[in-house]
């Protein structure tokens, strides 16, 4: 579903991703882990297109991914991505909110999106919240309803990146639980966190990134029982 071949990304003269290649199957569940800086957000940025890359390529079912292209939203529209913040409009109401993208950027037809909108929030267990507003929301839940938002676009691949990084302790686990669904279902994912547990429970395949390079990459119990570099040991040892 997704190829990188030998993608470089400079900012300036600051090498952050360097000769990176990486395959991601229909289906698959791909986390990348590594340490603050190693290059993780660039990588999916540059996967979603939003980023200029120096060198390489990036291919979403062979349709090359170019941040100069003139259809880059269309291709773009095909990849879902959910933040650490969710940038909800204050403005509108979850329902609009949610309506939004299918309906004015794809022009699906209004009803029909309503009616999976509102199957999705059942299924996050927000239904009873489609006229309210953000500010009335609690983190969790809003970033709950961003992942609804990225999934109505009907998306082929879903890049997250730390979407439970700045939610209390006692909403991570809600946001998690959707996305291990998500993960159960099928859907393609790639996953930034620093949630090991989840990691571990959620991935059928872990990267392991250092300094803008993937360092290893393993079945999720062998990379955890026994790591095979040196950086790999040291970073999991600040979680244990
Ligand atoms: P974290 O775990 O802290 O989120 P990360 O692995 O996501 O880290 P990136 O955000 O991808 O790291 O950043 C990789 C490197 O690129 C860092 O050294 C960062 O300072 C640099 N960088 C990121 N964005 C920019 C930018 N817009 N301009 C210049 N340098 C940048
Ligand atoms: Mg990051």
């Amino acid at each position: 579903l997704l190829e990188i071949a030998d993608l470089n990304k400079r900012y300036d003269q600051h090498q952050v991703l360097k000769q990176l290649s990486l395959k991601v199957k229909q289906g698959e569940v791909v986390v990348i882990i590594g340490p603050s800086g190693c290059g993780k957000s660039t990588l999916l940025r540059c996967i979603n297109g939003l980023e200029a890359i120096q060198s390489g390529s990036i291919h979403l079912n062979g349709e090359k991914i170019s941040h100069r292209q003139k259809d880059m939203h269309l291709v773009r529209q095909k990849i879902g991505m959910v933040f650490q913040s969710y940038d909800l409009f204050p403005h509108l109401s979850i329902i609009d909110n949610l309506l939004l993208g299918p309906v004015k950027a794809q022009r699906r037809n209004k009803q029909e999106v309503i009616q999976e909108a509102e199957a999705l929030l059942t299924r996050v267990g927000l239904l009873d919240k489609k006229d309210a507003y953000p500010r009335q929301l609690s983190g969790g839940q809003k970033q709950r309803v961003a992942i609804v938002r990225s999934l109505l676009m009907q998306p082929e691949l879903m890049l997250f990146d730390e979407v439970t990084a700045a939610l209390d302790p006692e909403m991570v686990r809600e946001v998690l639980d959707v996305m291990l669904e998500l993960a159960k279902e099928g859907s393609t994912m790639i996953i930034v966190t620093h949630e090991m547990q989840f990691a571990r429970a959620v991935a059928d395949r872990i990267i392991f990134m250092d300094k803008g390079e993937i360092i290893e990459e393993n079945q999720p119990n062998e990379f955890f029982n026994q790591p095979c570099t040196e950086r790999a040991k040291q970073f999991l040892n600040m979680f244990e």
